[in-house]
Parts: C-alpha cells; sequence; structure tokens
C-alpha cells in the first residue's frame, strides 16, 4: 500500500480548510485501501485563524501534520518547506483554496501506479478573469525555455519520493516550482484538468507576486534578457551611427539647416529609455545573485505538529532551518 502525503501551502484560508478536507477525505476513501492519505499543512504566517484551526484539527486527528513557519514568506517558500518536511511515498503539492481540484488525485495515483514518477494537473482551461495573461505567460516562457517542458501547470501534481529526493539538492532561493519539477523529472506526464475559481476570498499571492514570479521563471530558466541588452545595445548604436553619418553628410555636402531641437529630444528621451531598461534587468540579475550570496534560509520555521507517526523529520531539514521546537 502506498502512503500518498499531500502538501498544503496555507496563508489565511480559514474559510477553505473545512471545504478542502471534506474533499480530500472523499478521495481519501476512494483511494482506500491501495493508498492512504495524510494532509501536511505548512502555514506561512496565517492572522486570520488558520494557526489556531490547524493546531486544533491536528490534535484531533492522526493524518495531520502542521509546519507553522515564523512569518509570511510566501508561496515559493512554503513550497520548499513542503518538499523538506516530505515523508511517505509520493506527495501531492496542490494550493488550499479549491482552484486544484482534489478529485485530480485518484487519476494522478493511478499513472503513478503505471510506472509515471512526475504527474502534473495541465491547466487545459480556466475558470479565471486573467486567461490571456496566463496564455501569453506560457507560451513566451515555452519559447524561451526550451528545456521546461511544454506544459501548462502550477503547483498541482503528484511526485514520486524519487523526485522530491532530486528538487531537495535544488538549493536556488529564487524558485520557480514548475521549472524545477521538470528540472528534476525524466519524464512528465500530464492530466488535464480545469482550473477553477478561488473558492473563498481573493488571491494571496496577487498579480504583483505572479509578475514576481514570471520574471523569476523568465530569468531562472533563460539567458535571453540579459542578451536582449546587449542586442537593444547594438540597435542603439547602429541608429546612433547611421543617424550621425547622415547629419554629418548633410552638414557638409548640402547647404540644408539640420531640423534641430525636438529630434534631439526625443532621440536623447529614447536613448536614456533604453539605458534604463537595461539597467533594470541587469538590476534584477544582481538583487538575485545577492538573495543568492546571502545564504539567508528560505523560510524559518516556528513549530513542527508531527503526528504519532515512526518516522522523524529528514535531517536535511535540521541543517537548514537555524531552530526546530517540536512540540
Ligand atoms: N500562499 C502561501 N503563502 C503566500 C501566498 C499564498 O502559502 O504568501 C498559499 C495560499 O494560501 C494558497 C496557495 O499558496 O494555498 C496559492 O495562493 P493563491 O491562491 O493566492 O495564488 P493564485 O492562485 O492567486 O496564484
Ligand atoms: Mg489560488
Amino acid at each position: 500500500m502506498a502512503h500518498i502525503e499531500v502538501i498544503l501551502p496555507i496563508f489565511n484560508e480559514v474559510k477553505n480548510i473545512p471545504n478542502l478536507i471534506a474533499r480530500l477525505d472523499q478521495v481519501k476513501k476512494e483511494l482506500s485501501p491501495s493508498a492512504t492519505l495524510s494532509y501536511l499543512f505548512i502555514n506561512d504566517g496565517s492572522s486570520d485563524g488558520s494557526t489556531e484551526l490547524l493546531s486544533q484539527l491536528h490534535s484531533s486527528r492522526n493524518d495531520i501534520r502542521v509546519v507553522h513557519l515564523l512569518h509570511n514568506f510566501g508561496h515559493g517558500p512554503a513550497l520548499a518547506c513542503g518538499v523538506s518536511h516530505f515523508r511517505g511515498d509520493l506527495a501531492v503539492f496542490m494550493d488550499a483554496d479549491l482552484q486544484d481540484p482534489p478529485e485530480a488525485i485518484p487519476e494522478m495515483f493511478l499513472a503513478w501506479k503505471n510506472g509515471s514518477k512526475t504527474v502534473v494537473a495541465e491547466r487545459v482551461s480556466r475558470s479565471e478573469s486573467n486567461k490571456v495573461l496566463f496564455n501569453t505567460f506560457y507560451y513566451l516562457l515555452h519559447k524561451v525555455a526550451p528545456q521546461l517542458p511544454p506544459v501548462n501547470f502550477g503547483t498541482h501534481c503528484l511526485l514520486d519520493a524519487s523526485v522530491i529526493q532530486r528538487i531537495k539538492t535544488l538549493k536556488e532561493k529564487n524558485r520557480y516550482f514548475p521549472g524545477l519539477v521538470g528540472f528534476a523529472s525524466p519524464k512528465i506526464e500530464a492530466i488535464p484538468v480545469h482550473r477553477l475559481k478561488r473558492l473563498e476570498g481573493n488571491s494571496r499571492v496577487g498579480l504583483k507576486g505572479l509578475i514576481q514570479l514570471a520574471i523569476t521563471a523568465f530569468l531562472s530558466f533563460s539567458s535571453l534578457p540579459v542578451r536582449m541588452v546587449s542586442v537593444m545595445g547594438l540597435i542603439a548604436s547602429l541608429a546612433a551611427l547611421i543617424s550621425g553619418t547622415a547629419i554629418v553628410s548633410i552638414k557638409l555636402f548640402t547647404d540644408l539647416a539640420i531640423p534641430g531641437w525636438a529630434s534631439t529630444m526625443s532621440a536623447l528621451a529614447f536613448g536614456s529609455g533604453i539605458q534604463l531598461l537595461c539597467l533594470g534587468i541587469i538590476g534584477e540579475y544582481i538583487a538575485r545573485i545577492y538573495d543568492e550570496v546571502k545564504e539567508r534560509p528560505l523560510y524559518l520555521v516556528e513549530k513542527v505538529l508531527e503526528t504519532s507517526a515512526p518516522h522523524s523529520l529528514s535531517m536535511e531539514e535540521s541543517s537548514f532551518v537555524p531552530k526546530i521546537v517540536r512540540i
């Protein structure tokens, strides 16, 4: 019998947790006796009552583990914490707002039983409003990073313990989770799902967070942005050379007056714009290099609520996180 641990990052999801558990419990029944299901909640500094609810649930059930983080670190670090604390034969990662349907798990499990080590929920359709934005992002990303699997997926996936083991060795700080999954998997099987609307509340990641994630995806899986800087520099230099030659020729060989101020100013403004854009792109790289060299942990654990299961936390975790208080 295989043991599946469902890893759920939580940031202020008190209204979604009861529904989430009810739907996961249904799946658990459906999978029995071929698989057992337990839940690992990563509480990413919630302040809406989720912390108390998760602690209550932990004390009333024996299939729930909770890692309470010290404060809010973000979705990516919460997933990284799930990777470090995972225990089982296979892990299912999913968001807690029920945008990822728990009902896809049995099909994913079947694919695993048939030999797939990485099974992802491919978002073939969406109920969200910003569809065009998402589709453009995936289109561009798969164009510039051909090493990534051309599958439109986010968090929702089932990973064999061997894949998790490989992801644990990837220590980068700016993490694009689907990219890391692709990097650590020899092959990916995709199950089609419809991406639903968030059940309760508004997006916790938000548009700003999504834009940051998109930048991380491009910068960590493609060198195109920094190459663009050189290409833009080249284009601007060529344009300056051509217009310079034209101006000098007009001055030397004709009696025409060179029309002045407006064209000079617009050329200057254009040039400064390009320079600032290039500085911005290089700045993004420098900020990320700084993040990496700081060697600050991605997250800090406040406490871990274990089940009475016989295994203990992996040793790797204790070297990564400065302080763990077990109760
Ligand atoms: N989340 C988290 N930390 C954060 C933001 C979000 O753990 O700082 C969790 C959140 O509770 C949810 C999942 O990550 O379970 C995805 O968040 P959200 O639904 O806001 O992302 P979106 O679907 O809008 O991209
Ligand atoms: Mg969501």
